[in-house]
């Protein structure tokens, strides 16, 4: 049975890439730092299954030692790190912690895989974040990157390591460069939930108004389900390549709450306010991936588009909160 090793398996990506391997017969190792008090409820269903559940051991971006450890123990075939402080306006409040798990972190994995693992194939959770201010429309693997955040540079230097280490040492490592994907799973402070958690909230008569900052910012957003799928594609070639992943369509901040709040047959205007105290230090107006090189190499499209995904999304939202799920 192939296994895999999985950092950020408590997170978003982590756990729908867990269910979709496990669903393919693979071994399925997932690594969690420790917690005083852990709340796996991304993973639990993978963690309770009677045959072949997700395995989680114990470690840290942060902890060089239980990384190569990990790698000589599990004896990957594939390892996905996936494993970051991934929220862009936390990386302003705290960017040597971001620079120490996003960048550095990703070097430590990196190390442990030449150490413990240098057979396994390697896949790098790459961002659209390192293309920032970017200089063209759809962007793909030629466009410079500009990142305009501790989040975006440290994806940076992650990125450009993975390259490093697949040019200097042969090791079969990608860096797939995702755009923004969301889903049910996705983190309650990312905007894309505040706003379908808000609609929930405001149809089931617990809250009455959403703050967000601005509104015209624009994304190219996807399903996490198909992009995790890609993610399984690019170490499945022949040869190691990154890639870009995106949708090639882009919307705007308003017109996912003006979609999200239309589902319930609410009109947003109702229930948006503005708040100046959210609005980034450094802003990227507008991000749209080029999705054409990725097809055509990997066969991978997106199955879900934008109005499916907000539906999807405020359902499961809507659901848990008739339910009085936290
Ligand atoms: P997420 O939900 O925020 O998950 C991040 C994961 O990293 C969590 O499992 C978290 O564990 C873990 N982690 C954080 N610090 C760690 C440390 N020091 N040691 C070990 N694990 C640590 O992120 P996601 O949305 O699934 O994204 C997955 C990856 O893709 C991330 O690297 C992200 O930056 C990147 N990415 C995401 C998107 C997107 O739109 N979702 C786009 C491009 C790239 P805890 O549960 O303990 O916090």
């Amino acid at each position: 049975m192939p296994t895999a090793l999985i950092t950020g398996v408590t997170g978003q990506d982590g756990s729908f890439l867990a269910e979709q391997l496990l669903a393919r017969g693979w071994r399925v190792v997932g690594v969690a730092r420790r917690s005083a008090s852990p709340n796996p409820w991304r993973i639990a269903h993978l963690l309770d299954r009677p045959t072949d559940p997700l395995e989680l051991r114990e470690g840290d971006l942060l902890d060089l030692g239980s990384l190569i450890d990990l790698m000589r123990e599990v004896r990957p075939d594939h390892v996905y790190n996936l494993a970051a402080q991934s929220f862009v306006p936390t990386s302003w409040r705290q960017p040597l912690l971001t620079g120490d798990v996003t960048a550095l972190g990703a070097a430590r994995m990196l190390e442990a895989l030449r150490l413990g693992a240098p057979d396994a194939r390697f896949y790098q959770a790459s961002s659209s974040e390192m293309f920032g201010l970017a200089e063209h429309e759809p962007q793909d693997l030629h466009t410079p990157f500009h990142p305009r955040s501790p989040y975006g540079v440290a994806k940076v230097y992650a990125h450009h390591l993975t390259v490093n280490y697949r040019e200097s040492h042969g090791l079969f490592v990608v860096s797939g460069i995702l755009f923004n994907h969301e889903s049910e799973r996705r983190g309650n402070e990312f905007v894309t939930r505040k706003v379908t958690r808000a609609v929930a909230a405001i149809e089931t008569g617990r809250a009455d108004h959403l703050t967000l900052g601005r509104l015209d910012v624009k994304r190219d957003w996807g399903f996490a389900g198909d992009y995790t799928r890609a993610m399984t594609l690019m170490l499945e070639q022949d040869a190691p390549r990154d890639h870009v992943i995106a949708t090639g369509r882009c919307h705007s901040v308003q017109d996912f709450v003006s979609r999200a709040f239309a589902v319930v047959g609410r009109d947003w205007r109702a229930h948006v306010r503005h708040d100046e105290a959210l609005l980034r230090p450094a802003e990227i107006p507008s991000l749209r991936g080029d999705p054409a090189p990725a097809h055509r190499a990997l066969g991978w499209s997106p199955t879900v588009d934008f109005d499916q995904l907000v539906e999807r999304m405020v359902h499961a939202d809507l659901d848990r909160a008739r339910r009085g799920l936290p």
